[in-house]
């Protein structure tokens, strides 16, 4: 592929790598870089002008058997099945340094492919990542099972922990190289194999972390990336042999590989969609609270699970609060992700585009009142821009309000009552976050207490750590990631019984 498209503020390492061989990017399995069996590829493209940046690999179903043959052998025989836990942990620990030497490369890969502001990349995907890694590569030597005082004599009981298997990971579009972290980082850390699926729109970031695991000494079939489509993610998680899927995205695609996952008995985790409800009580510092909603719905143009996407403000201060929001809103500043100057990048294509401007004539529909945006940006740029938009409405029903978005679009209603403000926030299929504007503790942990969702933040929003559980209630997913919990869904108990 030629890179005379690329844009100018390329650096050379990111340019070197995106342009790639000839024949395009191929798909990473074992320690190769190969095309797929049946020769097929697809184009990603830059989302803040809609031109083709890289040819890829797409994975068929021989790719698919060929990956997870790969990572079963990894798994039972070769290098990592007897590593110890120590070199285990400093294998991921290296990751997190290559990683983190590679960051401004990353970040730009991340904000081409993307379209995210090249400082989101670099600040939150790529630190977050090398974060990760690094909480995660002091794992492996505390995995530790425990004797047992059992009823019967003479006997020795202990518990083993061992790692589930095979993982099929499959991540979305909004932060690859983020979520790809937060999948491999504690798999690696349980000692499973990995074959990897990063979305369509976003296959280039996955790619070169799979490289770089290479580089740093991970033996090969330990992480395998296969670039593709949904056709290739559903072919793993009904492979065989495959023990385990994680997966990130919609609700709609979780429940069919929930379902699929039960029915063969995998084990599985899935984060999933969110409506979440962020709360200014009459009590809050209006600038803060007006801050970290406009943070809270914009951040990454909205493409966020937890994006804060229903905002309840108490009636007395509705019109001075959706005020400050409105005239932040319309004076942000759109463009492409590589320029610095960009607060709000594209969505991720024009598939996404159309999706939030349907919601958006839908709130139109409705009945919601238009306060700012309402329509796409910059259209002469060829990009998928939308401009931060944001909605009032005093009914809970409207599609705008019920359904996950995944752009910038904000639906502001009032309330009067902190009960009635509870249970309105609850009433949702989602229950991934929820957010609390206060500066009344006694309120504010009443609240997180009543509050149905896997994250509540408190005069902040999406906070997050490696060592804090994320996860869904309700719609939003089974199972947590991060810290302890996350772990664990990377590994069985066995109990050993031996009579003395
Ligand atoms: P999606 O279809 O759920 O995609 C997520 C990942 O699953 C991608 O890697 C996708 O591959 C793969 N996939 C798609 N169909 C599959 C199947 N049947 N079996 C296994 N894997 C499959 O999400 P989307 O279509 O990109 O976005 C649609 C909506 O989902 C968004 O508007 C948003 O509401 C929601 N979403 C949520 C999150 C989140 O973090 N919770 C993230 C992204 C999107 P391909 O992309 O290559 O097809
Ligand atoms: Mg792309």
């Amino acid at each position: 592929m030629s890179t005379a498209a690329l844009p100018e503020a390329l650096g050379a390492a990111a340019r070197q790598f995106v342009a790639g061989p000839e024949s395009g990017h191929g798909l990473l399995i074992g320690s190769q870089r190969i095309a797929a069996a049946d020769g097929a590829t697809f184009q990603t493209l830059d989302p803040s002008n809609g031109m083709p940046i890289a040819t890829v690999a797409q994975a068929g179903p021989h790719d698919v058997d060929r990956a997870v043959a790969v990572a079963r052998e990894a798994f039972q025989s070769g290098p990592w099945a007897t590593m110890p836990a120590l070199e285990r942990g400093r294998l991921i620990g290296a990751l997190a340094d290559a990683v983190a030497e590679h960051a401004e490369e990353l970040a730009q890969i991340e904000s081409l492919d993307n379209g995210k502001p090249v400082k989101l990349a670099q600040f939150v995907d790529v630190a977050g990542t090398v974060a990760h890694l690094r909480y995660f590569a002091g794992w492996p030597t505390k995995i530790e099972g425990a004797v047992l005082p059992v009823m019967a004599p003479n006997m020795h009981c202990y518990t083993r922990r061992e790692p589930v298997g095979v993982c099929a990971q499959i991540v979305p579009w909004n932060f690859p190289l983020l979520m790809a972290a937060w999948k491999i980082a504690p798999a690696l850390a349980a000692g499973c194999t990995i074959v990897l699926k990063p979305a369509e729109q976003t296959p280039l970031s996955a790619l070169r972390l799979g490289e770089l695991a290479l580089e740093v000494g991970f033996p090969p079939g330990v992480l395998n990336v296969l670039t593709g489509d949904g056709a290739t993610g559903a072919a793993l998680v009904e492979h065989p042999d495959v023990d385990k899927v994680a997966f990130t995205g919609s609700t709609a695609v979780g429940r069919e590989i929930g379902g699929k996952a039960g029915a063969a008995l995998k084990r599985v985790t899935l984060e999933l969609g969110g409506k979440s409800p962020n709360i200014i009580l009459p009590d809050a510092d209006v600038e803060a609270a007006a801050k970290g909603a406009f943070q809270a719905i914009y951040f990454n143009s909205g493409q966020a699970c937890n994006a804060g996407s229903r905002l309840f403000v108490p009636a007395e201060r509705f019109e001075e609060v959706t005020g400050v929001l409105a005239e932040r809103a319309a004076k942000a500043r759109l463009g492409a992700g590589l320029d610095p100057e960009t607060q709000l990048g594209p969505l991720v294509s024009a598939e996404q585009q159309q999706r939030v401007l349907a919601y958006i004539e839908s709130g139109l529909q409705e009945g919601a009142s238009l306060l700012t945006g309402g329509e796409a940006a910059l259209g002469e740029s060829g990009g998928y821009f939308v401009a931060p938009t944001l909605f009032a409405s005093t009914s809970d029903e409207l599609r705008i309000c019920r359904e996950e978005i995944f752009g910038p679009v904000l639906v502001a209603t009032p309330y009067d009552t902190l009960e009635e403000v509870a249970r309105r926030a609850n009433d949702s299929d989602y229950g991934l976050a929820a957010g609390v504007w206060t500066r009344d503790l006694g309120s504010a942990h009443r609240l997180a207490a009543m509050l149905r969702a896997g994250s509540v933040y408190v005069n902040c929003w999406a906070a997050s750590d490696p060592a804090a559980p994320f996860g869904g209630f309700k719609a939003s997913g089974v199972g947590r990631e991060h810290g302890h919990v996350g772990l664990d869904s990377y590994l069985e108990t066995k109990t050993v019984w031996a009579a003395l």
